[in-house]
C-alpha cells in the first residue's frame, strides 16, 4: 500500500495517539509497540518510530528509563501527566469526529449551514 502524504500526515497522527493511548496504560519499549502498529495495519520500523518516541519525550508527553530484561537494556516509555491530559482531550475529539466522519451525523454542521444562508443557485456541488 503505496501512502499519498495525507494518508503519511493523518497516520503520523493516528499512530502518535496508539503510542499515548499504550503508555498510558503501561509501560512500553520500542520493539513491541512496532510490532503493535504492525499489526495494526501501519507501515512502521523501530527505525522510524524511534525519531517519533523521542520527540514525544522532548515535548514531555512520555518519560523513558532504561532496565535490563533477560541480559539486554531496553528503554521504557511511559505516559507523562501532559501526556495523560492530551490523550483524554484527543478522546473527546476522536468521539466527536467518528460520530461525524463515521456515523456520518453532520446535523449540527446543517444548522450552521442553515444560519448562515444557502448558496446562490449558480454556485458549483
Ligand atoms: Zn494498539
Amino acid at each position: 500500500m503505496a501512502e499519498d502524504p495525507i494518508t503519511r500526515h493523518f497516520f503520523n497522527g493516528f499512530i502518535r495517539l496508539h503510542i499515548l493511548y499504550h503508555a498510558v496504560k503501561e509501560p512500553v519499549y520500542g520493539a513491541e509497540i512496532t510490532e503493535e502498529l504492525v499489526r495494526h495495519g501501519y507501515r512502521v520500523s523501530q527505525g522510524t518510530l524511534y525519531p517519533t518516541l523521542h520527540q514525544l519525550e522532548d515535548q514531555g508527553y512520555l518519560k523513558s528509563y532504561s532496565e535490563v530484561v533477560r541480559g539486554r537494556r531496553r528503554k521504557y516509555y511511559r505516559a507523562t501527566p501532559a501526556g495523560q491530559k492530551v490523550l483524554a482531550e484527543a478522546r473527546t475529539k476522536l468521539l466527536e469526529l467518528v460520530a461525524e466522519v463515521i456515523e456520518d451525523h453532520d446535523q449540527p454542521f446543517q444548522n450552521l449551514k442553515q444560519k448562515r444562508g444557502k448558496p446562490g443557485p449558480d454556485k458549483p456541488t
